[in-house]
């Protein structure tokens, strides 16, 4: 598993920057975004330093599938409400053009009952 000493999401999942966490295991952190969109807004971070989407492997398949397939446990248990009257918003931005602007991968889970700071 690498890690950048100076990548921020690296540092939350060592442990050295303090983060509100939602869920952890061996490979994945979940953690409350610092400046919340929405009621709920957690992000859901592989703890391998992947700098985006756009570098992932065939070989990342599982994590991925695996963390995808977390998202709606994790989004009910944090508040959101169930599909299809509920429901959350999942949101990987990728590069520059993408709006992102932390270079670790990271999935954003919004949701929560409307309006929205953004969306
Ligand atoms: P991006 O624009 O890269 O998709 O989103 C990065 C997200 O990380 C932003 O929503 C921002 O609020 C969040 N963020 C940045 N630094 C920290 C931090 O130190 N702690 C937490 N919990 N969230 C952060
Ligand atoms: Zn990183």
């Amino acid at each position: 598993m690498s890690h950048d000493p100076n990548c921020i999401f690296c540092r939350i999942a060592q442990g050295s920057i303090p983060s509100r966490k939602v869920y952890e295991d061996e490979e994945l952190l979940a953690f409350h975004d610092i400046h919340p969109w929405a009621p709920v807004h957690f992000l859901l971070i592989p703890k391998d330093h992947i700098a985006s989407l756009a570098q992932v492997q065939p070989s990342h398949a599982p994590l991925l599938g695996r963390m995808m397939s977390l998202v709606p446990t994790l989004a009910q248990q944090e508040g959101c409400r169930p599909y299809p009257e509920g429901g959350f918003r999942l949101v990987c931005n990728t590069g520059a053009h993408g709006g992102q602007e932390v270079a670790h991968l990271h999935f954003h889970v919004i949701g929560g009952p409307r309006p929205w700071l953004k969306g």
